[in-house]
């Protein structure tokens, strides 16, 4: 096997995107991400340091890796983020991240010298009584309005909004009319079963759900569907007149894995193949032990699912419940 097949699977799929969590820490709270009792932290000798994030990165770049995302936790509550994307943008690749929002004012310059154009930024409601009940903190007016000054600033945004039955469901109209004057890209996620995260099938607010609001409120012309990439997790839509479009992830009840791309890195140097894989391969202790990580990297693509690491239909997946895997603010989506 050359270097450059080493990341294609037993499906044809090339993962040319890698997706790093910097931090297992955060501060927001997010009901549906981190356990109401918090997560066992890995001790920090445990998790990568900024060298070892560059050379694990480094070696993807190698085997034809295009994309970086930067992910947590909150990755910029890093102590040495700032250090660790102007390393990464040494690398030819795309870099980018995906961030609570809560302090990316003090960063516009660092991601221009970084060369990041594009961020994913996380908002829940569009209600401050409801984003601090989901957020378990109240950052809700500093969002938004970061939201808008990475818009002034020249960034590509696009807005993750979780929906959950009964809480902010009833948003998907105020979400999508906040792409009318402001030319953002609101992506609305189907709620994921984690560890410690409560999910329950009926919380879901599925694909099917969400287009029969749009459906509801808006003229059937004036909902225009878009073309999307062929690794795009999502599927796109416009209404007619606004300056900003919206998306549907819909993981659970109508998974993309086809054209799947990605691999994961965690803070604590372990590669996940699927995001709903609960088995690992530890990168660090081999990277650690001065030995080449290219094996465990091979072997964990090879190994990869065909559909959600196995759960193949929703039945499977609704047995599964989130309990052999890790809490999201642990993977990073
Ligand atoms: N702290 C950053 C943020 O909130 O954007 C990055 C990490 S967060 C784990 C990455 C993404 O995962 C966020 O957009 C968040 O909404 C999403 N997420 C977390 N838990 C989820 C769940 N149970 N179902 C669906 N999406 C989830
Ligand atoms: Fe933190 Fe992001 Fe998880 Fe919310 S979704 S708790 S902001 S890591």
């Amino acid at each position: 096997m050359t270097k450059s097949n080493i990341l294609t699977d037993t499906f044809g799929r090339k993962h040319n995107y890698l997706r790093i969590s910097l931090t297992e820490r955060c501060n927001l709270r997010c009901t549906y991400c981190m356990p109401a009792d918090g997560i066992q932290l890995s001790p920090k000798d445990h998790l990568m340091t900024y060298e070892e994030i560059y050379t694990i990165a480094k070696e993807f770049v190698s085997m034809g890796v295009t994309k970086i995302r930067l992910t947590g936790g909150e990755p910029l509550i890093r102590k040495d983020a700032a250090l660790i994307m102007e390393k990464l943008s040494s690398l030819p690749v795309q870099l980018t991240l995906t961030t609570n929002g809560v302090i990316v004012d003090k960063f516009i310059d660092h991601f221009k010298k970084c060369g990041i154009k594009t961020l994913n930024v996380s908002l829940d409601s569009l209600d401050t009584k409801k984003n601090r009940e989901i957020t378990r903190r109240s950052y809700f007016e500093k969002v938004y309005q970061n939201i808008i000054l990475l818009v002034k600033e020249g960034f590509q945004v696009k807005v993750n909004c979780v929906l959950m039955k009964d809480f902010n469901d009833d948003e998907v109209i105020d979400f999508i009319n906040l792409s009318k004057n402001l030319p953002v890209h609101v992506r609305f996620i189907e709620f994921m079963p984690f560890d410690g995260n409560q999910w329950n099938m009926e919380r879901l607010v599925s694909l099917q759900e969400i287009l029969s609001k749009v459906h509801s409120n808006f003229k059937e012309n004036e909902v225009i569907k878009l073309q999307d990439a062929p690794n795009d997790t999502t599927k796109s839509y416009q209404i007619k007149g606004y300056k900003g479009t919206f998306a549907i992830i819909s993981s659970v009840t109508n998974p993309f894995c086809d054209g799947c791309n990605r691999i994961r890195l965690t803070a604590n140097g372990q590669i996940k193949n699927c995001l709903f894989s609960s088995k690992e391969s530890d990168l660090l202790t081999t990277l650690r032990a001065g030995e080449s990580i290219i094996p465990i990297i091979q072997k964990a693509v090879q190994t990869k699912f065909k559909v959600r690491s196995g759960m193949d239909t929703l039945d499977k997946f609704k047995r599964i419940d989130g309990h052999n895997n890790r809490s999201m603010i642990t993977i990073g989506g």
